[in-house]
């Protein structure tokens, strides 16, 4: 398993010091440890899962892209499982679709355009929003970028025009 937290964390209630150093510095959510232990018991083959981000409506958990039927489970068991336990419509989407993730976090605001931007530096992404619904986001703009960055390992700049 690749998940947010170690094999260990994942399979009990306290963080050990690594886990929990990267829980303090924000680089791991309470959503995050919530959906891997809820991964450890619902899904029974090995996954590599990036982590998860609530949206308005639903749990989206980020897996890397030839996971994600497997995270899904046979017929939908596994997700049907996390999606009673969180109490949520949950959802599974590969970490190359990143559109997908940010446009389900970026909403009910309104998204102009989403690219990917390919540079002497390397890719990054460029999303630009609806300038009038700046105050319909329900993230501030900082916080949105690290999060999709995260999910996409890929660096991200937003504007609002
Ligand atoms: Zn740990």
């Amino acid at each position: 398993m690749t998940l947010p937290i170690c094999d260990d964390c994942s399979k009990r209630t306290i963080l050990c010091p690594n886990c929990q150093r990267l829980y303090d510095a924000g680089q791991i959510t309470p959503l995050d440890i919530e959906v891997s232990r809820l991964i450890a018991k619902s899904v029974d083959c090995p996954v590599d899962v990036k982590g998860a981000v609530k949206t308005q409506d639903q749990v989206i958990i980020i897996a890397s892209q030839d996971h994600v039927g497997k995270v899904i489970g046979e017929s939908g068991r596994s997700i049907r499982a996390m999606s009673e336990a969180l109490g949520m419509k949950t959802k599974v989407v590969g970490a190359s679709d990143f559109e997908k993730i940010a446009r389900a976090m970026i909403a009910p605001a309104r998204v102009r355009s989403i690219n990917k931007v390919v540079g002497p530096k390397g890719n990054s992404i460029r999303i630009r929003i609806e300038k009038s619904d700046i105050s319909r986001m329900r993230m501030s703009p900082e916080d949105l970028s690290t999060v999709i960055s995260a999910a996409c390992d890929e660096p991200v700049s937003m504007s609002f025009d």
